[in-house]
């Protein structure tokens, strides 16, 4: 990598942060200091980034609220995508939005437009880059059943994504080694709607659940078919166990809280010590939802 591309990405409007703390940029306020923080304010300086660092290079990050980032940091790369990626616009039934923009304000937009599909995702924190990456959603409804093509740059290369070609699952689509930019998204035009009664009970069943009141990734581990994660740690007598200041939340055993100053240590020993129990009590094996970035 020649240094003179941080010259010239400067001067197509990116950020360039030397030595950065990404706790400062994850939910989870945990992790140590990348080499470079870049952000990428439009597609020409996407493109231009693409064209000069290889694709092994470098982390892209949404809004960080579904990952853990080493105490060490990471050795590289980290971008995000600013500016020109967070705008929304509506064409009949047809939202477009780019990667960067945040789901709440696409679905506030979607409703105040009376479009709706998209009430599902009331509360789910982050941007849409990330929950199309990770096929966002609730129990029974994700964010695939929404999306008509996803826009990604593969090998510094433009390409339009149509959804039956993503291969989308809980939680997961086959979007590798490529940047999401932006997602057509298609809704249902309505008179008038009941969209903020729906999102409402949302947030207030989220707000009941949900230990919102510290630094937390959202679920740390995809519910096994036929369970529900959060009860077999409950049953399993986990909830409330802490290392350090990193505790298995006394609320929803699903969720691990940063109660101070936790350490990406702290987190991953009680990952394995739930994904232990579990598989000690239950015979069955986690998988992680959340992105462990080493
Ligand atoms: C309190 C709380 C509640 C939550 N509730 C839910 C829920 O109900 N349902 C649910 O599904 N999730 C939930 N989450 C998890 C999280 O909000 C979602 O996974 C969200 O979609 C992640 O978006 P993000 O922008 O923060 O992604 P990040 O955490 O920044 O990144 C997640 C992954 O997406 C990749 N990524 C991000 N942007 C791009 C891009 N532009 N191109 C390619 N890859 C990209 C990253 O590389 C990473 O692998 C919750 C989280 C919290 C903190």
């Amino acid at each position: 990598m020649k240094e003179s591309i941080f010259n010239e990405l400067y001067l197509a409007g990116c950020k360039i942060l030397k030595d950065e703390l990404l706790s400062k940029h994850c939910s989870f306020k945990i992790g140590g200091l990348a080499d470079y923080f870049i952000e990428i304010p439009d597609e020409d300086a996407l493109s231009l980034f693409l064209k000069n660092i290889g694709s092994d290079n470098f982390y892209i990050l949404g809004y960080g609220t579904n990952v853990l980032f080493s105490d060490g940091g990471y050795k590289g790369i980290v971008i995000s995508l600013t500016k020109n990626f967070k705008e929304i616009t509506i064409n009949g039934e047809e939202l477009f939005c780019g990667a960067g923009a945040s789901l709440s304000n696409v679905l506030n937009t979607a409703i105040k437009n009376n479009l709706v599909g998209l009430e599902f995702s009331a509360g789910i924190p982050g941007s849409v880059g990330g929950a199309v990456y990770g096929n966002a959603g609730l129990k029974d409804k994700w964010i695939d059943s929404v999306i008509k093509t996803v826009e990604v740059y593969k090998n510094a290369k433009k390409i339009s994504l149509e959804t039956k070609n993503i291969n989308f699952s809980y939680r997961k689509s086959n979007i590798e080694n490529a940047v999401i930019s932006g997602v057509h998204f298609f809704l249902k035009k309505v008179v008038g709607n009941d969209s903020l009664i729906v999102v409402s009970e949302s947030i207030n069943r989220r707000l009941k659940t949900q230990p919102l009141n510290f630094p937390n990734a959202g679920s740390i581990f995809k519910n096994p078919q036929g369970h529900s994660v959060g009860k077999l740690i409950e049953e399993a007598g986990l909830k409330g166990v802490s290392v350090g200041d990193a505790q298995i939340s006394k609320l929803h055993g699903n969720f691990i809280v940063n109660t101070g100053k936790a350490l990406a240590e702290d987190v991953l020993t009680l990952i394995a010590l739930i994904e232990e129990t579990i598989y000690k009590e239950f015979n069955i094996k986690l998988e992680t939802e959340i992105k462990i970035i080493k």
